[in-house]
Formats: structure tokens, C-alpha cells, sequence
């Protein structure tokens, strides 16, 4: 039986595509405190802000491309069947010609109706806080952008540690473009005897809630573009028996 792949990726990897990473710049997201923008309990309070962040990062996401990383992956997935599964909210994997995409954070396209459940896509539009309303039950103030916040319940984390609960020695685990900070895959996968492979741009030395990269049987710094080649690699010679 051929080994099962897992790819697992973060901000970095759509760092070329020219999507900002999360903490670049000391925990904050394009100039925002993650708390004011990203928070389950005071997204209410501060919604017109809140909707205006996610617009732009909508529309910003409009033009963007993926990248050689990303291509490499959907074709891991078509030649390997690798299973995709992404904290970002970027649609670049599908770009890519991936079909099949666990988003654990949800979609930067989807709104999601606190009121009634309903979520729903609006593509690269903005959402109108004054004007625009829930298709199914009419609330306003019940919309908000459909990507997890903090304090979320995050219902695909299951359908993550399943995946990597069940890999096996000949398996491997690839983790592209992620601190750790927000889900610890190092941790989460710290008791699997897959092959393990990780990479990042670089050392995240004064990070203490970053992973632990000596958990990981290939650790590559440099940027994903250029490390997907060597990743490319290490599969090859896995599945040829190396
Ligand atoms: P993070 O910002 O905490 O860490 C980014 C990681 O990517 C770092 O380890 C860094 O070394 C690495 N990196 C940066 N440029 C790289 C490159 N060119 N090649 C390879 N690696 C590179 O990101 P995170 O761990 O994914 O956490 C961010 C959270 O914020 C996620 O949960 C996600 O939902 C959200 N987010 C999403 C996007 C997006 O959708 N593209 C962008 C920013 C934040
Ligand atoms: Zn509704």
C-alpha cells in the first residue's frame, strides 16, 4: 500500500503570493491586535472594524496568486494523494489546482450568520455593515466574517488530529510555512513514527510559543518556493524505498 501524505500549511506559505504572514510584525496582523480582529467574545463590540479589516484582507486577496509551493503541493495531492490541510484562509491551494482543501480556519470568501447558522460565499466582495443583511433570517448584526476567531469552536481541528493520529511509520507528515504558535502540529504529531518534514523561512529562536523543530525528522529554512524542490525529493526517494 502506497504511504499516506499529510500537508499541512500556514501563513508562510502564501508569503510569496504576497499575503502577509501573521506575527511578522510581534503578534499583530496588518497593524491590527489579533484581540481587536479576531476574537469570538468582542467581535460584536467592534464590528465595524472588524468588517472593514476583513474586507480589505478580502479584496486584497482578489488578485493574488499562488505560487510554485502551492502548485507542488496539488500535485502531491494528484500524484500522491496527499491530503491538504491549511490554517489559511486563502484560497491559493484551490487556485493551484488542489481539489480537495481541509480549511481549519475557514475561508476568507464565506460570512457566517451568528443569528441563524446560515454561511454562505461572496467571493472577493466587501459586506456592507450598515446595509447588507442575512439572506435567510434578515439579521445585520448577526453577520460576521465566516473564518474562526479566537474562542471559536473550530470543528475541522477533529478531522486534523484524525489525520494525524492515523499515520503510520511509512507515512509522512510535510509542514509548510507554520510558527506553531496557533496550533502546535509538532506537539500533535510528536507521537506519530511518520516521516516528518518541516519548513520555514527561517529559525523562530525568540518565539517561546513557537514548535519544537527537533520533533521533525527534515527541518528546511529558506523560502517554500525553493524548498518544495528538496521536499519533492525526500518523497521520491521515501516512495522509491530510500
Ligand atoms: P505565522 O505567521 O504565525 O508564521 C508564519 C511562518 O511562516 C513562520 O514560521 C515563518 O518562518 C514562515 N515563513 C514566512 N515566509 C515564508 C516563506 N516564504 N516560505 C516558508 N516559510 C515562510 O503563521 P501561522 O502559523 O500560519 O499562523 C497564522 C494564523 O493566521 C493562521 O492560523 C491563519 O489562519 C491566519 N493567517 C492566514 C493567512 C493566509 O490565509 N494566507 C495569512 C496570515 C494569517
Ligand atoms: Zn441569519
Amino acid at each position: 500500500m502506497s504511504p499516506t501524505i499529510v500537508v499541512f500549511t500556514g501563513a508562510g506559505i502564501s508569503a510569496e503570493s504576497g499575503v502577509p504572514t501573521f506575527r511578522g510584525s510581534g503578534g499583530t496582523w496588518e497593524g491590527h491586535s489579533i484581540d481587536q480582529v479576531c476574537n469570538a467574545y468582542s467581535w460584536k463590540r467592534n464590528a465595524p472594524i472588524v468588517h472593514e479589516f476583513y474586507n480589505r484582507r478580502r479584496l486584497a486577496l482578489k488578485d493574488v496568486k499562488h505560487n510554485r509551493a502551492h502548485k507542488y503541493v496539488s500535485d502531491w495531492q494528484h500524484k500522491h494523494g496527499a491530503k491538504i490541510i491549511t490554517q489559511n484562509i486563502d484560497l491559493l491551494h484551490e487556485q493551484s489546482g488542489a481539489d480537495d482543501v481541509l480549511h481549519v480556519h475557514g475561508r476568507a470568501t464565506d460570512m457566517k450568520c451568528e443569528a441563524c447558522g446560515n454561511v454562505w460565499d461572496i467571493g472577493y466582495a466587501e459586506w456592507s455593515y450598515e446595509a447588507d443583511r442575512c439572506a435567510k433570517c434578515g439579521s445585520k448584526r448577526g453577520v460576521r466574517p465566516g473564518i474562526v476567531f479566537f474562542n471559536d469552536p473550530a470543528p475541522n481541528y477533529r478531522i486534523l488530529y484524525k489525520a494525524i493520529s492515523n499515520l503510520k511509520k511509512d507515512d509522512i507528515l510535510i509542514v509548510i510555512g507554520t510558527s506553531g504558535t496557533v496550533i502546535d502540529i509538532a506537539k500533535i504529531a510528536e507521537f506519530q513514527a511518520c516521516k516528518k518534514i518541516l519548513n520555514n523561512l527561517e529559525p523562530d529562536l525568540h518565539n517561546p510559543t513557537s514548535m519544537n523543530v527537533r520533533l521533525f525528522d527534515h527541518v528546511i529554512y529558506g523560502p517554500a518556493t525553493e524548498a518544495v524542490v528538496s521536499i519533492d525529493e525526500i518523497i521520491q526517494a521515501h516512495l522509491n524505498g530510500g
